[in-house]
């Protein structure tokens, strides 16, 4: 059985081909892993691009834009004026919007000048699309017992409460064994089920086993804090609040940046390809890092500085070209990153 961190892999390698599943693509999708609120992170991402939203995007460059940077770009007026009378009153003192006008003027996202009184003043250079039509969460869980998928369908309730993603789904490995019931029964019924087949056997496939509804991400959503387990000596109340569909907006769009800027393919970033020992094996439909050391693939949290086993490139290595290439474990983050060019929509 291959672990959580291969089979996740497998899923965005999937999802960037051939996602939606059984039906045909209609707009340019961008897949990241690992990302989501304070609270909750979702596995894989799928974020549904508008096409000519997503070209305007691009102006921005490839690094995200956090909320103060979002707050100063989607406001910047077409001509120039005081950042105070431009942009709306924030929640928080003024000084950090100044501050944030800055950061977008170094970075080239508006124009800035020193007006009459010495005061700042700001004009945009483009208008910031409406770039993000859909998100959809995958929670990966190749392998599936009672137990799990109780847990599963616990987490999955608080997901379709708070309706932050458009579509909730579980992906689970393709087996000869059928679905694990209690997956069946337990979760909520917005959430779909999808069997991936993710390439380690061959070319990727899915089969939908159950479609998700569409959730309201427009509408204010419930935050489940606790939850009581039902149990026989179990009497506590649920304890919820709620979530304004304005935080949501503000929340989904942070998210879209951050996979816009990362991809999924970020996750070398995380692991030591600058051990002698690190590999990337295409394997028929997914490169997936392996460890020569360890004979198997390796997870994230084995492969990391702690690891007994980690020892550097030796610095032969790193005599073609060194130091402007750097070495193997260089040329593989090069390698992701480009793979992550190519694979973003225009
Ligand atoms: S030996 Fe350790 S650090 Fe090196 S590739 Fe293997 S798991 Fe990663």
């Amino acid at each position: 059985m291959e672990s959580e961190f291969q089979f996740e892999l497998g899923v965005c390698q999937w999802a960037e081909r051939y996602w939606p599943p059984e039906s045909e693509r209609t707009t340019p999708v961008i897949v990241a892993r690992q990302l989501g609120t304070k609270g909750r992170r979702w596995d894989t991402l799928v974020i549904e691009c508008d096409t000519a939203g997503l070209q305007k995007r691009a102006n921005f460059g490839t690094k995200r834009l956090d909320s103060d940077l979002l707050h100063i770009v989607k406001n910047a007026p077409p001509a120039y004026e005081w950042y105070r009378d431009a942009l709306p009153e924030p929640s928080y003192p003024w000084r950090y919007v100044r501050e944030a006008v800055h950061r977008a003027a170094d970075r080239g996202l508006v124009d800035r000048r020193r007006g009459t009184n010495g005061r700042i003043e700001l004009r945009r250079k483009w208008e910031y699309p409406d770039w993000v039509r859909r998100i959809i969460a995958i929670e990966n869980k190749p392998d599936l017992d009672a137990s799990a998928a109780r847990d599963l369908a616990a987490q999955l309730e608080r997901d379709v409460a708070v309706s932050l993603a458009d579509e909730v789904w579980v992906a689970t490995a393709a087996t000869d064994d059928s679905i694990e019931p209690v997956l069946l029964t337990e979760r909520p019924q917005e959430a779909g089920i999808l069997t991936i087949d993710a390439g380690s056997r061959g070319k990727s496939s899915a089969t939908v086993i159950w479609h998700p509804s569409t959730l309201a991400v427009a509408e204010p959503g419930t935050r489940i804090l606790e939850q009581p387990t039902g149990g026989k000596f179990d009497a506590s109340a649920c304890r919820f609040e709620y979530v304004s569909p304005e935080w949501k907006a503000g929340k989904r769009l942070e998210i879209a940046e951050r996979a816009y800027e990362r991809g999924w393919r970020s996750y070398a970033d995380s692991m030591r390809p600058d051990c002698r020992y690190f590999e990337l094996r295409p394997e028929p439909d997914v490169s997936r890092p392996y460890c020569t050391a360890k004979n198997c693939h390796q997870t994230v949290r084995e492969c990391s500085g702690s690891c007994p086993s980690f020892e550097p490139e030796p610095p032969t290595w790193r005599q073609h070209e060194w130091p402007i290439q750097g070495g193997p474990g260089a040329g593989i983050k090069r390698l992701l990153a480009e793979q992550r060019e190519r694979q973003r929509p225009e």
